[in-house]
């Protein structure tokens, strides 16, 4: 409870003329039991935290602290290689945030005293001005090839040192916020001073932008716990200076600046983590400009270059977005932290405009492209996630470059605070599964909330009131896209069957009410008494999607979603195996079903479908064979084999194996 009073307490003591107008619930006052995330938030505490920081120890990154303190300390070390990247030090600062916001829910000893460990280790790494980049502290005159001979040298292209400040800048915060301990936030502010005394727009400061975006959302996290305006002020710099001379490029959204730019474009992770840093501006400064940039920018993403899996960047090559619905499955890219960053993005652009489109996106996203990044047991991780595998795809236990595995495991115990949002009287409820919320409104005694629900396999949800609040509030209630007949905002994506024949129901106290909906809500005022229910179905039928027909690597295919999961076909469920080469058509009828002890229980698809092949004389021929389809979410976690989640749904769109 510490983060949610401590948020309050800064938000006031801030006194701010802007800010979000909606404010999001604090994952720490949004408890979940449900069967679908509480086991996932658990294993990413107990497994994934621990397993993260055991493999930066067992890679080096722990050991570029001890070096870089020892140099510190004048004591002569005779190992000065440099590390495998020179953003190894961001691996320890995510999963470091990771265990933060784990323990601000959850109290464990064992955590609290390595994270007490690791804090001082960071502190120590530090030099006296503030500096923190291991491989230079470590060995001054060789760093890291891309480090450069001198600070900062190489900022906007390779060096990395700003996109580490952020990342610690993120972690100090929550560190903070989560313990009420200061040693890594005194760590991070006197960098975070450093920087501010170095970079900006005056004379014999430095006119340079971040060569790879996050220390913007860091140094809005610092304000936010600091009240320091001159690290506002730096983030908006930050912005303002990319692009402002020549040397950009696309690749790092730098070649024209961010508040010229309309599309989507380059290294996606960066891009994303630039978008939510221009809507903290936006928020914060109250700057309509960077606000109209990312407008543009979403309309693009979505409308052309958006997975139906809610992943982003569609090129190997740059990790990068493409053009305009440029979306292959074999070689689609996709990173876990494109997925993290694109839901970073939607989840501030609705705190902006309180527009249910954006948790549509960022729901899709959620359930499928990022769930996708980390295996049943938490162990093995996908950095790309591609929608079709012809069967050389494997997680991994790590990776060289290890961003995707850190960023998982601060972004899993966040999940719960994406759930609720408030603004004035209202209360915005925007994702669905069981659990309490305790909500504070503005104005008088707060409100508890409880769903039930076993979303996202059913889509039959139950919200009870509880509140001593005498006077009337609202409490509105996200009716998804998907259950609107609409896969996406935009149409970049279209149900191709018919809508179901059963509507969506919402019913207060057992009476049904009319979904007059704003924004995609239905919103509820009333004098809301304890023990008053909404309930909400949103029935959930097998549904077949298919792309806009610019879209060339799915065209003659469908996608199979259900509510708000999406599925693929898999190897070990389909008779041969040989998934990539099937026929599923229009009027074959496909059922779903709960299976229990498959995948740690997921829903599937069955009907029937065809697979074509060849026969001896090398002729084309298609044979019946049952169909079986598991949520995109849970595939590779049985070894290597065909997966594909947009299949033929005729001839026109088969190919021969
Ligand atoms: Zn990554």
């Amino acid at each position: 409870m510490l983060l949610a009073s401590s948020v309050r307490v800064f938000a006031a003591m801030l006194g701010t003329a802007h800010d979000y107008p909606f404010k999001p619930v604090p994952f720490t006052a949004v408890h979940l039991t449900d069967q679908f995330w509480a086991p996932r938030l658990e294993i990413n505490r107990v497994t994934t935290i621990p397993y993260a920081f055991g493999k930066c120890e067992e890679t080096g990154r722990m050991y570029n602290f001890e070096r870089a303190a020892d140099v510190l300390r004048g004591k002569a070390i005779s190992d000065r290689k440099a590390p495998g990247y020179p953003f190894d030090d961001t691996d320890p600062y995510k999963v470091l945030e990771g265990a933060s916001y784990s323990l601000a829910v959850q109290p464990d000893a064992k955590m609290t005293a390595y994270v007490d460990k690791l804090v001082a280790l960071i502190a120590s790494a530090q030099e006296p001005d503030g500096y923190l980049y291991t491989t230079r502290t470590i060995d001054p005159q060789h760093p890291h090839k891309w480090s450069g001979p001198v600070r900062w040298v190489h900022e906007q292209d390779l060096s990395h040192e700003l996109y580490n400040a952020g990342h610690l800048f993120e972690a100090a915060a929550a560190h903070y916020q989560a313990t009420g301990e200061t040693g890594l936030l005194n760590v991070a502010t006197k960098e975070a001073d450093l920087l501010c005394r170095t970079f900006g727009p005056a004379d014999g400061q430095l006119h340079v932008w971040p060569g790879h975006e996050i220390v913007e959302m860091g140094l809005v996290k610092l304000y936010r716990v600091t009240g320091k305006q001159s690290y506002l002020d730096l983030a908006k710099y930050f912005l303002d200076v990319r692009g402002s001379h020549p040397g950009g490029d696309d690749y790092h959204q730098s070649r024209i600046p961010p508040l010229d730019q309309t599309e989507a474009i380059g290294h996606a992770v960066r891009a994303g983590y630039l978008y939510s840093g221009m809507a903290d501006v936006a928020a914060l400064e109250g700057d309509e400009n960077y606000l109209r940039a990312i407008d543009a920018i979403w309309t693009n993403c979505v409308g052309k270059k958006l997975y139906i899996t809610g992943g982003i960047g569609a090129r190997p090559s740059g990790e990068a977005f493409g053009g305009d619905y440029e979306l292959p499955n074999l070689t689609a890219y996709n990173e876990t932290c494109a997925a993290i960053a694109n839901d970073y993005w939607n989840e501030r652009l609705f705190l902006l405009h309180g527009d249910a489109k954006y948790v549509d996106v960022l729901e899709r996203t959620l359930y499928n492209g990022l769930l996708s990044g980390v295996s049943l047991d938490g162990t093995k991780f996908f950095y790309p996630n591609p929608l079709e595998s012809s069967g050389d795809t494997e997680r991994s236990p790590w990776f060289g470059c290890a961003c995707c595995p850190g960023n998982l495991t601060r972004f899993m115990p966040s999940i719960p605070g994406y759930f609720y949002a408030q603004r004035g009287d209202a209360i915005y409820v925007n994702l669905f599964a069981s659990g309490v919320a305790d909500i504070a409104l503005e104005n008088g005694p707060p409100v508890k909330l409880t769903q039930e629900t076993r979303y996202p396999w059913d889509g039959a949800v139950t919200i009870t009131v509880a509140t001593v609040r005498s006077s009337p509030f609202v409490i509105a209630v996200r009716i998804p896209g998907w259950a609107r007949n609409e896969v996406v905002p935009g149409d970049l994506y279209r149900y191709s069957d018919r809508p179901p024949e059963q509507p969506m129901t919402l019913k207060v106290n057992g009476q049904t009410v009319a979904a007059n909906l704003d924004k995609g809500y239905a919103t509820l005022k009333r004098s809301w008494k304890t023990g008053d229910v909404i309930e909400l179905n949103l029935p959930m039928p097998v549904r077949r999607v298919h792309a806009d027909g610019n879209v060339a690597a799915d065209s003659g295919r469908i996608a199979l979603q259900r509510g708000p999961i999406v599925f693929c076909a898999e190897w070990p469920d389909n008779p041969n195996g040989k998934v990539r080469s099937l026929i599923l058509p229009d009027d074959q009828t496909l059922t779903a079903e709960f299976e229990p002890h498959l995948l740690n229980g997921v829903e599937t698809i069955q009907g029937r479908a065809f697979r074509l092949s060849k026969n001896a004389d090398g002729a084309a021929v298609t044979t019946g064979q049952p169909f079986k389809a598991i949520p995109y979410f849970s595939w590779a976690n049985r070894g290597r084999g065909e997966m594909a989640v947009w299949i033929a749904n005729s001839d026109a769109g088969a190919r021969l194996p």
